[in-house]
């Protein structure tokens, strides 16, 4: 076992340091519902606040159960060091004011989720950090709007509704050329897309969706890479470089040297949740992990599904255009296989030739299908994105988002393909 890696499906179950309970040999990961920890003795507590010594002092920084959710996650993404969050949002919020202060900027691509997309235009701004938002159909844009300080990158893998992926190792490198980190939200396409692979610095994750995988449970998770050369440009990354008045002048790329390649990590979860408090509940933690223990099986049948709905909704008469990577052309089909693996995700876009009505009638006919604001489920999920999660854009912003009146979008779940199939055909019969 030594030298060979176990694949996705055993680190699914098994990543990371947890094998069972010290002090009952439970196997299941116990759910630590403690705010706080005894110290062993006054020179113990010193050393935990002093980070001489790692451990646990109180659970909005740390907690038994979500540190097993953190390990395993950083195994399976081939990363150095991950912190779980309360939610997707706080992970990407905390992913910029990680490296980003007052008069920083950060350059993102404009195909975000709708929530990051207000959090980086308003939040952010509203704190002095300004995002400058440029179309990733070009990786140079990146370039272009970048300047001395240009903090990071940000996109997302698989982004709705257009479903491009991100050219993520054309804009690493030029991240790397220029010393600027990429963050990568891969929500949409985990194990599918591994952004540590191509070259982010940085991955996250709204483990609301597929991570946790059914419906259950809301989280979010950032990855440190462990590659990112932050001391090479110390001049662009004060946050991570020089004293922190904080923490004694803490000096996070040096502390973080006896644990590892974690200074991003170290800096994330003793000065951000320490401070800002979004901090994951150990109850969900432990939901998130039995989620992922499946992650492996439910995106191959995700991904395999996926597949024949969009094959069987390509021939359907109503229906006048399929959006899913599989079912590109030129570049974008050429970015699909360059990064995505062992299927095209399991989100699946398409265009009623009936425009909103059509949209409307086909949603209020499903009967497996869930009608839902929500993607990565176990279950079927459908969505009019004119009629609800974009319905306060104009007609002319919906359509430079990509959101056409007829437009539906499908998250496909892992119930058996024929009765997928069978529920949208009975449904295009009424739209
Ligand atoms: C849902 C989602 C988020 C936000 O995650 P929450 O867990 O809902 O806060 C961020 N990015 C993407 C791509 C998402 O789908």
């Amino acid at each position: 076992m030594t030298d060979r890696k176990p694949h996705f499906e055993t680190l699914a179950v098994h990543g990371g340091a947890f094998r069972a309970d010290p002090v009952t040999g439970s196997v299941a990961v116990p759910i630590h519902q403690t705010t706080s920890y005894q110290f062993q003795d006054t020179a113990h507590a010193e050393r935990l606040f002093a980070l001489q010594e790692l451990g646990h002092i109180y659970t909005r920084v740390t907690n038994p159960t979500v540190e097993v959710l953190e390990q395993r996650l950083a195994v399976l993404e081939g990363g150095a060091a991950a912190v779980a969050v309360a939610s997707g949002q706080a992970a990407s919020f905390y992913s910029v004011l990680n490296l980003a202060q007052v008069g920083d900027n950060i350059v993102t691509s404009t195909d975000l989720y709708g929530g990051t997309w207000n959090l980086f235009a308003n939040t952010l701004k509203q704190i002095g950090i300004e995002a400058r938002f440029v179309d990733p159909a070009d990786p140079e844009n990146f370039r272009r709007a970048t300047d001395e300080r240009t903090r990071a990158y940000y996109a997302e893998t698989l982004p709705n509704p257009k479903l491009n992926v991100f050219p993520i190792r054309e804009v690493a490198d030029i991240g790397l050329e220029l010393g600027v980190p990429l963050i990568v939200d891969n929500t949409a396409a985990p194990l599918t897309v591994r952004p540590f692979d191509h070259g982010a610095a940085v991955t996250i994750y709204s483990a609301t969706k597929y991570i946790g995988g059914h419906g259950t449970t809301i989280g979010g998770v950032l990855i440190d890479g462990g590659t990112f050369p932050w001391e090479a440009h110390a001049a662009r990354f004060p946050l991570l470089t020089q004293p922190d008045p904080s923490y004694h002048g803490a000096i996070w790329t040096e502390a973080a040297k006896p644990l590892g390649p974690i200074a991003y990590a170290l800096r994330a979860r003793v000065t951000l949740l320490r401070d800002i408090g979004a901090a994951l509940s150990p109850q969900s933690a432990f939901q998130l992990i039995q989620g992922l223990e499946t992650l492996p099986l439910r995106i191959r049948q995700h991904n395999a599904n996926a597949g024949i709905v969009a094959n069987y909704l390509k021939t359907h008469a109503k229906v006048t255009s399929v959006i899913f990577p599989g079912l590109q052309e030129g570049e974008a089909r050429r970015r699909a296989d360059t990064y995505l693996k062992g299927g095209y995700g399991g989100l699946v876009g398409f265009e009623l030739a009936g425009g909103a009505e059509a949209g409307r009638r086909f949603i209020d006919a499903l009967k497996l299908f869930y009608h839902v604001a929500n993607i990565g489920d176990a279950r079927s999920l459908a969505i009019h994105p004119a009629t609800t999660t974009h319905s306060q854009l104009s007609p002319e912003d919906q359509l430079a988002t990509g959101v056409t009146p007829g437009y539906v979008r499908l998250s496909v779940g892992i119930e058996h393909p024929d009765d997928i199939v069978a529920d949208l055909e009975q449904a295009l019969a009424e739209a």
